[in-house]
């Protein structure tokens, strides 16, 4: 068939279910997913040739397969997520009996549910003396995790990694989790899938890992992964051996593309060159064209989110929560649950105490979700990438604040909503009194630029202790429009006078945005 083509139901074979394993670090991951690999019935007759691939697959002794994606953490799961990849079927969620549910545990539960993939909960490193599994339950349930043995559908498997106990279980659960599943694609169509992960190798060119999620790739097909093509050369699997076919669920290395494309791009094999041209090029342009738009402000999350609320496409405004205590969390929890109307409803999809990371925005971008924060920044990392991906960060510092703002997104859905972009930030060096002025606060950017009139947030020891505006930004005796990074400058703050050397000052600017 044609690339692209719809299935029909009769054309569907069962394929082996694709898992990620996600959970708190150090509670067992990397040694699960080796002790799994190990357990491959197929790994011994392959001569223990095991290549070093982003995903691989275990054939299980009952018959089946299992492929696991090995790139543990919900960062790259969600980070596939937002360049609109699906690759994952079910999710292992490890927690180490001793230790329990931690705050990556949390989110590990959270990106899942985001992404509506069951979990399978392994209660790993079971051999340690003393440990208590059912306060792992118990936790569990206070995330709204129900396991079997408490009566819920969330299957559990006591398991060690490194004592190897009950892997054989854990496979078991989730061929079960498949079977619900019913795991279908049709392997005789052209190939379409995901690229995990690429690389340029010096003897081989650029390599692509490939995760085969329809039809079958054959070797010598022209393939286009996201903007790149080629024939492929060669094709191998995680234990080294060639390929001449990868049928649905199989990670493969293909060799012979043009370049190198990106993990979460999606690859397609086409029916000859001038078609993988054409592909190509639209990619090209289109990636273009999307770099170009989220240059322009107020394209992102926000504007998005609110446009498919117009369309009616969206039913609820999704948000990431992070505050500064959890009882702020919680309160934020609290009131975002009573707004909402018969049409739109509020969604928390992830509630923590913290920084802002990138693992937030990455959630928020493939949610098409906005960021709340409550009395805490971004790391500088996270910043970034919300500017790269147009993920519209909240700062708020008064708990009515978030709702009255969450509210106006759907109570009045044509009007415009405030977007904020950051500009930069400044160190408060001395402190002037100035007559009729008050204080004057000398400073050095230390960021990015100061703009005159822009909001201003103070920080003193990181927390926000006035929101505000300028009111004059000089450099020496002149009044400037702008100030950047490595400069003096001095600044004064409309209606505002408490202000000591240290403090840092956030600046910003505003805009009105409507949907896109
Ligand atoms: P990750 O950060 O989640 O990938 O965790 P690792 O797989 O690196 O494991 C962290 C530590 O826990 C290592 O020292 C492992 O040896 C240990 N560990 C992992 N699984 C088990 C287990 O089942 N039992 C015990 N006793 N230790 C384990």
């Amino acid at each position: 068939g044609l690339e692209g083509a719809a299935d029909e139901d009769t054309d569907l074979q069962p394929r082996p279910p694709v898992v990620t394993i996600m959970g708190h670090v150090d509670h067992g991951k990397t040694s699960l997913l080796d002790a799994l690999r190990k357990a491959d019935v197929a790994a011994h007759e392959a001569g223990g040739i095991t290549q070093h691939i982003g995903a691989y697959q275990v054939a299980v002794p009952d018959g089946g397969k299992v492929t696991f994606i090995d790139t543990p953490g919900h960062a790259a799961f969600t980070a596939m997520r937002s360049r609109g990849a699906q690759v994952t079927d079910m999710v292992v969620l490890v927690v180490a009996a001793d230790d329990g549910v931690m705050p990556q545990t949390v989110e590990a539960i959270n990106h899942a549910r985001a992404a509506n993939v069951p979990l399978i909960v392994a209660v790993n490193k079971i051999d340690k003396p003393g440990v208590n599994p059912d306060r792992v339950r118990q936790e569990l349930l206070q995330h709204e995790i129900v396991v079997e043995s408490l009566g819920g559908e969330t299957q559990e498997i006591e398991v060690s990694a490194t004592k190897k106990i009950n892997l054989d279980k854990l496979l078991e659960a989730i061929a079960l989790q498949a079977e619900i599943l019913d795991l279908r694609a049709n392997p005789a169509r052209a190939a379409e899938g995901t690229v995990i992960e690429s690389k340029l190798d010096r003897g081989r060119g650029p390599v692509a890992t490939v995760l085969v999620q329809k039809g079958t790739l054959k070797q010598g097909d022209i393939v286009v992964a996201g903007a790149e093509w080629g024939r492929v050369r060669a094709m191998l699997d995680d234990k080294g051996r060639q390929l001449k076919e990868a049928p649905p669920s199989l990670p493969v290395e293909i060799l012979g593309l043009s370049g190198v494309p990106s993990a979460g791009e999606n690859f397609v094999a086409v029916e000859d060159e001038a078609r993988a041209r054409e592909i190509s090029e639209f990619r090209q342009r289109k990636a273009r064209e999307k770099s170009s738009a989220a240059a322009v402000a107020g394209r992102g999350t926000l504007t998005d989110m609110l446009a498919r609320i117009q369309a009616g496409e969206q039913k609820e405004v999704a948000v990431v929560v992070k505050a500064d205590v959890q009882g702020s969390a919680e309160a934020i929890g609290v009131t975002l649950g009573k707004l909402g109307n018969e049409e739109v409803r509020v969604r928390v999809l992830h509630s923590a105490v913290g920084q802002i990371t990138e693992s937030d925005i990455q959630l928020a971008k493939a949610s098409n979700a906005v960021v709340v924060a409550f009395n805490v920044r971004a790391t500088t990392q996270a910043r970034e990438l919300a500017q790269r991906e147009g993920v519209d960060i909240r700062y708020y510092s008064i708990i009515y604040e978030v709702s009255d703002d969450i509210e106006k997104m759907f109570k009045s859905k044509l009007a415009p909503v405030a977007r904020e972009n950051f500009l930069g930030y400044a160190q408060i060096l001395q402190v002037f009194e100035v007559k009729r002025v008050g204080n004057v606060a000398g400073c050095r950017v230390t960021e990015g630029v100061v703009r005159r009139g822009c909001g201003v947030r103070l920080l003193r020891d990181g927390v926000v202790i006035h929101q505000g505006e300028l009111s004059t930004l000089r450099r020496f005796k002149d009044d400037v429009k702008e100030v950047t990074n490595g400069y003096e400058c001095g600044m004064s703050f409309a209606n505002y006078n408490d202000i000591r050397v240290g403090d840092q000052i956030e600046c910003y600017e505003t805009e009105m945005v409507t949907a896109a």
